[in-house]
């Protein structure tokens, strides 16, 4: 049976002060069952997670990397240097920086290629615009995001990602896809994966994301395909993050 994973994404939110405060109080009040946490920081606070949570069951990551190992490239974090702060995860292809920073599926699938050859879980997103949904195209538009992935990595490499079902019109608009809905694209990602490969289908973690919270975590999580969630508002709030987090028990 998979484990259940619920990842904070903190966004462009925070400060050492409330960081702190944020992670003494995830890392308290975590009760290990069949949920892993974890909280994906800004980059510069990953060293401040690093030293809060290291010995805690609780894992960090970050919300991007750069596609390329070093070299000119300003401004850019590559996958070694998440490496050397601790980190487990890096989300590649959240919405946000495919629609501001117009990252490609073939960029996001190199930055997730690049993420796995410095030994860190990428944590692959995609999902639908309402556009695109209200155009019957969602299963089109989320599987091509998912084969530009599949394109590029290896069958070993495949079992090491984990994906993110995040409609866009569900990300901080506290609209959130009912748990029938989530299960039917996430039961069609799965069955993409599994024509590449049984083995990293059945242990793939597909976890749901935008405006997951504790009045319906439960639910969400409790379809066959959802194996957690990837929560951006929420994880601001331990009480919160942690109620998302048991509800996953
Ligand atoms: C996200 O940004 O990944 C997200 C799911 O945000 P929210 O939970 O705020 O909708």
């Amino acid at each position: 049976m998979r484990r259940k994973l619920v990842i904070g994404n903190w966004k462009m939110n925070g400060s050492l002060a409330a960081n702190s405060v944020l992670l003494r109080g995830i890392a308290e009040g975590h009760v290990e069952g069949n949920v892993d946490l974890a909280v994906c920081a800004p980059a510069p606070y990953l060293a401040q997670c690093q030293a809060a949570l290291t010995g805690s069951p609780v894992a960090w990551g970050a919300q991007d990397v750069s596609a390329y190992a070093a070299g000119a490239y300003t401004g850019e974090t590559a996958a070694s240097m998440l490496q050397e702060f601790g980190c487990r995860y890096v989300i590649v292809g959240h919405s946000e920086r495919r629609a501001y920073h117009h990252e490609s599926n073939e960029l996001v699938a190199q930055k997730a290629l690049a993420a796995l050859n410095a030994g860190l879980t990428p944590v692959v997103c995609v999902g639908e615009t309402l556009e695109e949904r209200e155009a019957g195209r969602t299963n089109v538009v989320v599987c091509a995001q998912l084969q530009a992935v599949l394109d590029v990595l290896e069958n070993p490499a495949l079992e090491k990602i984990v994906l993110a079902y995040e409609p866009v019109w569900a990300i901080g608009t506290g609209k959130t896809a009912t748990p029938a809905l989530a299960q039917e694209v996430h039961a069609a990602l799965r069955k993409q994966v599994a024509d590449r490969s049984a083995t990293a289908a059945a242990q793939l973690q597909i976890l749901y994301g935008g405006s997951m919270k504790p009045e319906n975590a439960k639910d969400l999580m409790a379809q066959q395909d959802i194996d957690g969630g990837l929560i951006g508002g929420a994880s601001l709030k331990a009480p919160d993050f942690l109620a998302i987090a048991k509800a996953g028990n």
